[in-house]
C-alpha cells in the first residue's frame, strides 16, 4: 500500500476520525474528491484505488497515448501534487475488500479497517471475459487500464503484427484504428453485420465501417471466435465462426465490460445492471453512494434506470455524488454525452440512446463526405444527436433534445436553416 499524503494530515482518514472514503482510482474517485474540496469539505478524504497508479482517466488510452501521441500528463484528471495539497489520502495498489454500511466501515486488502462517515463507490467496470477456447493463450489480451495500453503500444509502435480483434465497439474501434495506424495488420470481428449499429444503427455505423475499410482494416461479419490456436503456449491464429482462420501474434477481446459490483453485493445493496441508486446516486444503503461506470442511476427526464459508461458521466456523476454526500440537494440530469476519435472521424452523441429504437433518423450534411450532424426524433422531438467532424454545435444538440420541443424534421435535415430556429 502506498500513500501520496501523510496520514497525519488534518484533511486524512484515521482509525479514530471517519471522514469520507472513495473507493476506485478513476476518472469518477478524481471528480468527486476534487468536488469534495470545492465544496468546502474539509474533513478526512481517502481514496482506496486498486491499481497502482494515482486517479487517472481512460478515453487517451486506446488513442492518443497508444498511438505515442500524448504522454502522461493526459491521463491525469489532477496532477500528482493535488492530493497531497488538498489533504486527500490516496492509498494505491489497494484493494478494498469489504464493506459493512452497518458498522460503517470498509475493510482493505491487509485486513486493515478504515471507517467512513459517508463512502462513495466507484469502483467502475472490467472487461467482460468470454471463454474462448484458446484465450489463456501468450498473445491474448483486453484492454481497460493503463498498463494494459503501455503494454500494448510496445508491441504496436514497431508495426507488422497481425493483429485479430474480437469485439466492433467503441474501444475495439478505437484500438484498431491507432494500431492501422501504427503500421499494423488488423482484423475485426464483430458479432453485427455493421459495427456499432446496436448504439447508432447500420446507416452511421456504416460512415465508421468505411473509414476503417479505407485505411486497410479488414472485417469478417458478422462473426465470433470459435478457436485461438497457438503453438507452445503462444497465439498463432484465430478460428472464426464462419470458418476462417486468421493469422495473429495479437489477439484483443474487446466485448464490452461489466460493472465491478462484488463489494457492493457482498455487502447486500440493491443490484440491477450494476449498483441501483436513485437520481442523487444514493444506494439502498444509508451512506453509501455510487457514481460512474458501476452505477445504474434512475434518470429524472426518461423515467428509467441507465448505467452509462462514459467520460462525461463519471465526471457529471462523480460531482452530483461528492454534493449528495455533503447533503445537498443534488440530481444526475445530465443529457448522456460521449465522444470517439477513429483516425480522422470525430464524432460526439448526447442523448437518450434507449429512446432512439423507434426513432426517425434524421441527417444534416453529407455521410459520404463525413462531415453531418443526425438527428433521432421521437414522436416529433429530438432525442439524440450526433456530429461527425462538425464542431461546437453540442450545446445546441443538448438545448433541443431537453427543451423537448417539437421540430420540423425537413428543417432539422437542411444546413442552411441555423440549429437555433427550429
Ligand atoms: C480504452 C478506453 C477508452 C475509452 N474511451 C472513451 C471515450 O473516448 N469516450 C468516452 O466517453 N468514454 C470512453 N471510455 C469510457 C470511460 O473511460 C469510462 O466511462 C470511465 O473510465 C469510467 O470511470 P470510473 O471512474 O467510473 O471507472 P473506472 O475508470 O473503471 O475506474 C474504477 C477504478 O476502481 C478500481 N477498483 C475497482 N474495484 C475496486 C476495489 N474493490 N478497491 C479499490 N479499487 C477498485 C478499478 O480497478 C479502477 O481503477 C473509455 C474506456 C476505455 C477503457
Amino acid at each position: 500500500m502506498s500513500q501520496s499524503s501523510s496520514t497525519s494530515a488534518p484533511g486524512t482518514a484515521d482509525a479514530k476520525t471517519p471522514g469520507m472514503v472513495i473507493i476506485g482510482g478513476g476518472l469518477t474517485a478524481a471528480t468527486a474528491a476534487e468536488t469534495l474540496r470545492k465544496e468546502g469539505y474539509q474533513g478526512p478524504l481517502t481514496i482506496v484505488a486498486n491499481e497502482a497508479e494515482i486517479p487517472y482517466q481512460r478515453p487517451p488510452l486506446s488513442k492518443g497515448f497508444l498511438a505515442g501521441k500524448e504522454g502522461e500528463d493526459a491521463l491525469l484528471p489532477l496532477p500528482a501534487s493535488w492530493y497531497p495539497e488538498h489533504n486527500v489520502t490516496v492509498l494505491t495498489g489497494t484493494a478494498a475488500t469489504a464493506l459493512d454500511p452497518g458498522t460503517h466501515t470498509v475493510t482493505l486488502a491487509d485486513g486493515s479497517v478504515l471507517p467512513y462517515a459517508t463512502v462513495l463507490l466507484a469502483t467502475g467496470a472490467a472487461p467482460r471475459r468470454i471463454p474462448f477456447p484458446g484465450v489463456e493463450l501468450a498473445g491474448v489480451y483486453t484492454f481497460r487500464t493503463k498498463a494494459d495500453s503501455v503494454a500494448m503500444k510496445e508491441r504496436l509502435s514497431t508495426g507488422g503484427h497481425n493483429l485479430v480483434m474480437i469485439g466492433s465497439g467503441w474501444i475495439g474501434m478505437e484500438i484498431a484504428a491507432t494500431a492501422r495506424e501504427l503500421g499494423n495488420n488488423v482484423t475485426l470481428l464483430g458479432l453485427e453485420d455493421v459495427p456499432l449499429s446496436v448504439a447508432i444503427g447500420a446507416e452511421l455505423g456504416g460512415v465508421f465501417l468505411n473509414r476503417h475499410q479505407e485505411a486497410g482494416v479488414k472485417f469478417v461479419l458478422p462473426a465470433s471466435a470459435a478457436e485461438i490456436q497457438g503453438t507452445d503456449g503462444v497465439v498463432t491464429s484465430v478460428l472464426t465462426t464462419t470458418g476462417v482462420t486468421l493469422p495473429a501474434d495479437i489477439v484483443i477481446v474487446a466485448v464490452g465490460v461489466v460493472p465491478n459490483i462484488a463489494l457492493a453485493q457482498d455487502a447486500g445493496l440493491t443490484i440491477n445492471n450494476g449498483i441501483e441508486v436513485s437520481a442523487a446516486l444514493a444506494t439502498s444503503a444509508e451512506d453509501v453512494y455510487a457514481a460512474g461506470d458501476v452505477a445504474n442511476a434512475m434518470h429524472p427526464v426518461t423515467g428509467t434506470f441507465a448505467r452509462s459508461e462514459h467520460w462525461a458521466n463519471a465526471i457529471a456523476s462523480g460531482k452530483v455524488a461528492a454534493k449528495s454526500m455533503l447533503g445537498q440537494d443534488a440530481t444526475l440530469d445530465d443529457i448522456p454525452y460521449f465522444y470517439t476519435d477513429q483516425f480522422d472521424l470525430g464524432m460526439e452523441y448526447s442523448g437518450f440512446g434507449a429512446l432512439t429504437k423507434d426513432a426517425e433518423l434524421v441527417v444534416r450534411g453529407d455521410l459520404a463526405k463525413r462531415e453531418f450532424i443526425a438527428f433521432w426524433v421521437l414522436e416529433g422531438r429530438v432525442v439524440a444527436g450526433m456530429n461527425v467532424n462538425i464542431w461546437d454545435v453540442q450545446d445546441t444538440i443538448k438545448a433541443l433534445i431537453s427543451s423537448r420541443r417539437m421540430v420540423d424534421t425537413v428543417k432539422l435535415a437542411d444546413p442552411q436553416t441555423p440549429l437555433e430556429e427550429i
